[in-house]
């Protein structure tokens, strides 16, 4: 059963088309049930007694749950909850598609990714010291997909004389898992297990590097109260912003000068962080090109799930990002996001090239 909140915002979406032309998905499929409507048109014949079906159920894994509607909606209204709604009643139905089970499965035992997490990361992890005021935490994505950031972001902590720990058995924050079967009892166990391990180590500050995790540890986590509330949240962009105004961090000059930037959605538009990230870009002495989808309205790129779940779909997308960027004549797109990071870094057409924030901070520090 689909809850109030969600047939409201269903039969809201159903009739409306006012936000098909920013939907990454819809945009390059073509298909209308890429769209908010096309999605809330399945979900509100649930109560009128056409249950889901299994091709109905895939069309709801093909959304990057990136809230540009719900940023566009004039009227309040957003499709992301009865979609992530239509996943939990896909997944209790046996209508999850097979390729999405399969990562359902993973993530369930903590990560989107099969294998372990690299192992030079692991090895800079064991280094640290094991407690500190300041934790930083990594994330899935980072661990298995981009430990390079990690590694550049311990560079320019250790630079700034900031001293930080990070959990050697980090779990999973269950951001990942929330997106792919809701926010139900199974996801709120996994994110209070995580929780509870932080906790364990009495850091009184959680640096968040994946703004997925940022955005779910500080809402999502917030609203099931599963932190202390003296433990303070922060992306790695603000902390290292505010690294930058308060002096500790001295930066040089880099040589880049035909870059633009990619906002990750859950920071830009989730978290409503846009200038923190300009503001160490510019510190850099590098000049940005704006995308015309910039800040809040940024243009998901596909996202990590996707990355995983249809790899065929996910390089479109990144593609119709590409092409945003492609438009202010760039060569260097720079991303604030793990995920961002590695999925336009697979699909960067030739001669353009993605670096995230920390690498150009630790050539710069
Ligand atoms: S989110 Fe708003 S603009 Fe988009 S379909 Fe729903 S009601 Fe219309
Ligand atoms: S959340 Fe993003 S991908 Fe999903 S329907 Fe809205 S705009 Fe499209």
């Amino acid at each position: 059963m689909f809850s109030e909140k969600a047939k409201i915002h269903a039969d809201a979406c159903r009739f409306c088309w006012m936000c098909r032309h920013i939907c990454p998905v819809g945009l390059v499929s073509g298909k209308e049930g890429n769209t908010p409507r096309g999605r809330a048109l399945i979900v509100s014949m649930d109560s009128r007694n056409i249950p889901l079906t299994a091709d109905a159920a895939a069309l709801m894994y093909e959304c990057c749950l990136c809230n540009a509607c719900a940023n566009d909606c004039k009227t309040g209204y957003d499709p992301t909850v009865f979609t992530r709604e239509a996943r939990t009643m896909a997944v209790v139905n046996g209508l999850v598609p097979p390729e999405v089970e399969k990562v359902i499965d993973r993530a369930m035992q903590g990560s989107l990714y099969a294998g372990e997490p690299d192992s030079s990361l692991r090895a800079a992890i064991e280094r640290l010291p094991e407690k500190a005021d300041t934790l930083v935490y990594l994330g899935d994505v980072t661990l298995h997909q981009s430990p390079e950031m990690a590694l550049d972001l311990f560079k320019v902590l250790k630079a700034a004389g900031v001293e930080f720990t990070v959990l050697r058995d980090e779990r999973a924050s269950g951001a990942h898992l929330g997106d792919l079967i809701g926010y139900v009892d199974e996801v709120r166990l996994m994110s209070a297990a995580c929780a509870q391990r932080i906790q364990e180590t009495g850091a009184k500050k959680i640096v968040v590097l994946d703004p997925s995790d940022a955005r779910f540890i500080k809402q999502q986590w917030g609203a099931w109260d599963l932190l202390q509330p003296d433990v303070q949240v922060i992306t790695a962009t603000s902390y290292v912003a505010k690294l930058l105004d308060s002096g500790r961090l001295r930066l040089r000059q880099l040589p880049y000068q035909s870059t633009t930037f990619h906002d990750p959605c859950r920071l830009a538009r989730d978290l409503d962080e846009t200038e923190p990230a300009r503001r160490i870009i510019v510190a850099m002495g590098i000049p940005l090109r704006e995308m015309f989808l910039n800040r809040k309205l940024t243009k998901c790129c596909s996202g990590a799930i996707i990355h995983q779940t249809d790899p065929a779909l996910s390089k479109k997308i990144a593609a119709g990002r590409w092409e945003d960027a492609a438009a202010t004549g760039a060569d260097l797109l720079i991303t604030a996001c793990p995920g961002c990071r590695s999925v336009l870094g697979s699909q960067a057409p030739k001669g353009k090239l993605v670096r995230d924030i920390f690498s150009l901070l630790a050539e710069a520090c």
